[in-house]
């Protein structure tokens, strides 16, 4: 199965992506965290990809379809992905395209998960994570069981994405709009584009995507 959760910053892509992969072993391959993991490792990458990312605005094309491409052959993407915030222009749809042909791999759904812009902020700027295992919280909508400590695996620290402050979300919402839903059409067109309510609860999401992806495996 080989999926791609399309939809803007904040709609809940990562969440799902997340769900998603513990639920069909699948992998969830997000350029976000591995353009964060390599600012983290100070690598040539990361020292290019970072002020660009703190801006809210796209690293380039080249960096992203480079990075991805690496990835995907990985063997552990044998059984299947799911695309989470790649591909972002039609420049990268494209060049996916071409990587999937060369390695013989069909895209079995483009799902965008939408969510208007009015909820975007207050999404993006509650959001937090436990720094030791990731899980992710949120100060309104997912809060941890018991206050400042991670019901996954009881870690007590947590940290915020240095882009999630409103100021930033703004322009990570204009490069959507400006740069990222020109991509829609072009998954409509190829007749792999779904559309899923991304403003309903989590579980009822998830449920929608796991109903889209019985659909796909029964062809
Ligand atoms: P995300 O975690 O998907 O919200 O991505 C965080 C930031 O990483 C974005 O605001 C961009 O600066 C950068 N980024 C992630 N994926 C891509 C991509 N496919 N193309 C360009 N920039 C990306």
């Amino acid at each position: 199965m080989h999926l791609i959760l399309l939809g803007p910053p904040g709609g809940g892509k990562g969440t799902q992506a997340k769900i998603l992969q513990d639920a069909y072993g699948l992998v969830q391959l997000s350029t976000g965290d591995m353009l964060r993991a390599a600012v983290a490792s100070g690598s040539d990458i990361g020292r290019k990809a970072k002020a660009v990312m703190e801006a809210g605005q796209l690293v380039s094309d080249e960096i992203v379809i480079g990075i991805i491409s690496d990835r995907i052959g990985e063997s552990d993407c044998r059984n299947g992905f799911i695309l989470d915030g790649f591909p972002r222009t039609v420049a990268q749809a494209e060049a996916l395209d071409a990587m999937l042909t060369e390695r013989g791999i069909k895209i079995d759904g483009a799902i965008e998960v939408r969510v208007p812009d009015g909820m975007i902020v207050e999404r993006i700027t509650g959001r937090f994570t436990c720094a030791k295992c990731g899980s992710g919280y949120h100060d309104k909508f997912q809060r941890p069981k018991v206050d400042g400590v991670c019901a996954s695996c009881g870690g007590t620290e947590f940290s915020r994405r240095a882009d999630d402050n409103a100021a930033t979300v703004q322009s990570r919402l204009d490069a959507y709009h400006a740069q990222t839903a020109p991509i829609l059409p072009y998954y409509e067109k190829k007749g792999v584009l779904q559309v899923v309510d991304g403003t309903l609860p989590i579980a009822e999401v998830t449920k929608r995507l796991k109903e889209i992806i019985e659909g796909a495996k029964r062809g």
